[in-house]
């Protein structure tokens, strides 16, 4: 920054120590993700306890943390791009074990309980939205009782038909996932409380037989089955019923975090006050997003982060 408050380039460090100085005489746009990775960063703004990213391990908020440097008003800082995730901890990318999206949730045969055995959520929601179950209050019993580990159970049907993370219809089943002969048993051997999961495996596949969900309405959203015309009794009410039956945990994940540094229509970054920072821009995940918490539909994230990467392209340029 100058002594006018205007951004004039950039302080890079490579891996080996240099310092890089970059002027820019047009602005600067932050397109460097989000804060995800950033353990300290998480801590202070995300309102869940959130421990599985699937993106870039180099996501650390480099941009936020600029951003605030220079003064930037912020938003959504409490939001992310939730995602159930699951992990097959032999799957490693940078030599971290890499959260996946998994697969199976919306399918018959299988239902997400927390460690009471309990269902707290419609399964098949849209991911960015089911997750958020996950930080449910309880001011009664004073605790957040879908905190995780939360599990997904399913039975032999499922594993038969569905690929599940990396576990395919067929494969035998690896030694990251729990399995039993019983569902009491399956219960004893992940810690969740028996006599719940057994009560809750009883009431759902008595749901199947009628055919109707009446706790969270499974079977009736669109996003269930999306690309096979939409949800329904039959494609996603099915019985947990054939042994063995399955546990894989589903976290709290996210596609990436989505607060930032606020935008004005051209991208660029104002201050609390509400005044553009002179030759400073954002987009994506590098900016707060322009719909809030929302994820509209296909595209909801790299749509805006597109457009508003361009249009501060377009700003800067004719700065
Ligand atoms: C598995 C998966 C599936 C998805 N599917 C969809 C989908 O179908 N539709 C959709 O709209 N969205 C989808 N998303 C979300 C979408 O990919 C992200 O929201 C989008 O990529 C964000 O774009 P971005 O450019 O802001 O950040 P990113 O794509 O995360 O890119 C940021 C880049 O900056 C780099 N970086 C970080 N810090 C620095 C630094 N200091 N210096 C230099 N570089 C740095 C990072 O390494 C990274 O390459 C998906 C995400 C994932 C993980």
């Amino acid at each position: 920054m100058d002594e006018d408050g205007q951004v004039v380039g950039i302080v890079a460090e490579t891996k080996d120590g240099e310092i890089l100085r970059f002027a820019a005489r047009k602005g600067v746009i932050l397109a460097s993700g989000g804060f995800e990775w950033n353990k300290q960063l998480v801590k202070a703004f995300l309102k869940a306890e959130f421990t599985h990213p699937v993106t870039p391990p180099g996501n650390e908020g480099d941009a936020l943390l600029m951003a605030m440097k220079a003064g930037a008003a912020l938003e959504n800082m409490s939001e992310a791009w939730w995602y159930p995730a699951m992990v097959d901890p032999t799957f490693e990318y940078e030599d971290n074990v890499m959260a996946q999206l998994g697969g199976g949730r919306n399918g018959p045969n299988s239902i997400i309980v927390n460690k009471y055995g309990r269902r707290f959520v419609h399964e098949g929601t849209t991911y960015n939205d089911m997750p958020r179950a996950f930080f449910n209050y309880d001011p009664v019993k004073v605790e957040f009782p879908n905190k995780g580990p939360n599990w997904m159970i399913f039975d032999q049907q499922l594993k038969d038909s569905e690929l599940i993370i990396t576990m395919a219809p067929g494969d035998p089943a690896p030694e990251w996932v729990d399995q039993a002969d019983t569902i009491r048993e399956l219960a004893e051997k992940i810690g969740v409380d028996p006599d719940g999961l057994e009560m809750e495996i009883q009431k759902w596949n008595e749901y199947c037989e009628q055919g109707e969900d009446p706790d969270f309405h499974r079977g009736t959203i669109q996003f269930e089955a999306l690309t096979n015309g939409g949800g329904s009794p039959e494609k996603n009410l099915g019985k947990i019923e054939k042994g063995p039956f399955y546990a894989l945990p589903i976290y709290l994940g996210a596609l990436g975090t989505n607060g930032g540094p606020k935008i004005n229509e051209n991208g660029q970054v104002v201050n609390f006050n509400g005044e553009p920072i002179k030759g400073l821009y954002a987009a994506g995940n590098a900016s707060g997003n322009p719909l809030g918490p929302i994820y509209p539909s296909a595209g909801g994230t790299i749509g805006p982060a597109m457009v508003f990467g361009f249009l501060a392209g377009q700003h800067a340029a004719n700065s």
